[in-house]
């Protein structure tokens, strides 16, 4: 299937407020494709090719005020590896697990570990929100919304539980959220 949103080569974060990088981590399979895809096209793409990373570009209204919103899908396969690559360009970090599947959500405790040791090294710290994917998986859940809660709140970030095959505006409003914590610090 082709996708109708554009590409675009990684570039330098710019101290323009009306940009923003988001970068979306965490374990293989947890959704971040599917969320990416969501968030650009308002459609859940059920098959995505597991080993493509790339950045892609929307212009977005936030809050009134058009903001270019860069998303970078990362593919790890074994947790945080070469972050480098996104460490200084994100304006806002996205940390997605699956709350039907446990491992995610341990694999999430490495990259927050990752992003709390960068955060220290750089003001105004990266935000992050920590995403449980999967919602209207909730009878197979694995982690519950408290245990997500918590892990938010030990490293001082967001939290939402989102589904990228339910309901656009879910999605849309979590990365929104992520441009507007950028924004504000
Ligand atoms: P990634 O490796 O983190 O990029 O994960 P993908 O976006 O490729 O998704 C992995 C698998 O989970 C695919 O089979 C998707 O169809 C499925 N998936 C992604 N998001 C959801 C969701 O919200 N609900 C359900 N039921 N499946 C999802
Ligand atoms: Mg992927």
């Amino acid at each position: 299937m082709s996708l109708m949103f554009g590409k675009v080569k990684s570039a330098a974060p710019e101290r323009n407020p009306a940009e923003c990088n988001l970068v979306l981590l965490g374990a293989m399979g947890s959704g971040k494709s599917a969320l990416t895809v969501k968030f650009l096209t308002k459609r859940f793409i059920s098959e995505y090719d597991p080993h493509l990373e790339d950045i892609y570009s929307s212009e977005e209204i936030v809050d009134q005020q058009l903001v270019v919103v860069r998303v970078m899908d990362t593919c790890d396969q074994n947790g945080p590896v070469n972050t480098e690559r996104y460490l200084t360009w994100a304006s806002a970090f996205l940390v997605v697990y699956s709350i039907d599947n446990m491992q995610s959500f341990k694999g999430c405790q490495q990259y927050l570990d990752t992003l709390a040791n960068h955060n220290k090294t750089c003001k105004p710290e990266t935000p992050i929100i920590l995403l449980g994917n999967k919602l209207d998986m909730d009878r197979y859940r694995q982690v519950s919304k408290s245990d997500g809660a918590a892990l938010a709140s030990r490293f001082g970030c967001l939290f939402y539980e989102v589904s990228a095959c339910l309901d656009f505006h879910s999605v849309q409003h979590v990365f929104h959220e992520a441009v507007r914590k950028a924004r504000r610090d």
